[in-house]
């Protein structure tokens, strides 16, 4: 406890000491607190223990089981996307949602380290450019999951720009952070049941321009269900939208 905050402590002055423009304190690793040269703010020893994603379907990351039979390629998709294709049309997931992902995402959304944000966002340049987009084309937007104004008004950041913001650099891919907007101010879906999370999202998002033959991806932080990332991206389609792949850091089980 102590540890993480001095980390958070020294993370924060060094944030600040960065704005001035000066970099004199050296960058330390965002989970240990160890000297680190690594982009990111991620130390060797860290990355190499953070949770693996389970075998998961291809379109909308959910776990599979594993089977030998499953363990063919290509990988099948999960039983609720063959009764029902999502609106997306694959999902890229870089962790499940365990410890210590869960702890980076929590401290972004509710202690304002935004250093986090950054380490995800240099985690999913990785991805996309070694494996996810190796062979493929990028998108030609990133749109962050919208916040309502009145969480964005409370939380001051949306956590999903905020990790777009590097990826979107490094790829030179735009972000529209002003197309969509969310218009219902809902309950956070972690308080809900199932069949509440649906209700509690549906009608929950807006669209002010045009998509038309547009590939684009969807970041998010965290999914549980799906259900806010479905009813965003069927707007999306409906919008002209030709192809959307989802970016998310943590996928839960
Ligand atoms: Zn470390
Ligand atoms: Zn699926």
């Amino acid at each position: 406890m102590f540890l993480e905050k001095l980390i958070a402590f020294y993370s924060t002055l060094r944030h600040q000491v960065g704005r001035l423009g000066l970099s004199l304190l050296p960058p330390v690793c965002i989970l240990c607190g160890r000297l680190t040269r690594q982009t990111g703010n991620l130390c060797l020893a860290c990355l190499q223990d953070l949770p693996i994603l389970p075998y998961h379907c291809p379109r909308c990351a959910q776990f599979l089981p594993i089977t030998p039979h499953a363990l063919a390629e290509p990988v099948p998709t999960c039983g609720a996307c063959l009764k029902l294709a999502p609106p997306f049309d694959q999902t890229f997931a870089l962790f499940p949602y365990d410890p210590p992902i869960t702890q980076l995402i929590i401290q972004l959304k509710f202690q304002h380290r935004l250093s986090h944000a950054k380490a995800l966002g240099e985690l999913l340049i990785q991805k996309i450019r070694h494996e996810w987009y190796s062979d493929a084309h990028l998108p030609d937007l990133i749109i962050p999951v919208p916040l309502h104004p009145r969480r964005l008004r409370e939380r001051g950041f949306n956590q999903a720009l905020e990790i777009a913001k590097p990826v979107a650099r490094a790829l030179s891919i735009p972000i529209d952070a002003h197309g969509t907007r969310r218009i219902k101010h809902t309950a956070p879906q972690s308080t809900l049941t199932g069949s509440e999370r649906k209700q509690n999202v549906s009608h929950a998002f807006s669209i002010c321009r045009d998509y038309t033959g547009l590939n684009l991806a969807v970041l998010d932080d965290v999914i549980t269900t799906g259900h806010t990332l479905t009813a965003l991206c069927k707007m999306l389609k409906a919008h002209g939208a030709s192809r959307i792949d989802v970016w998310c850091c943590a996928r839960r089980g």
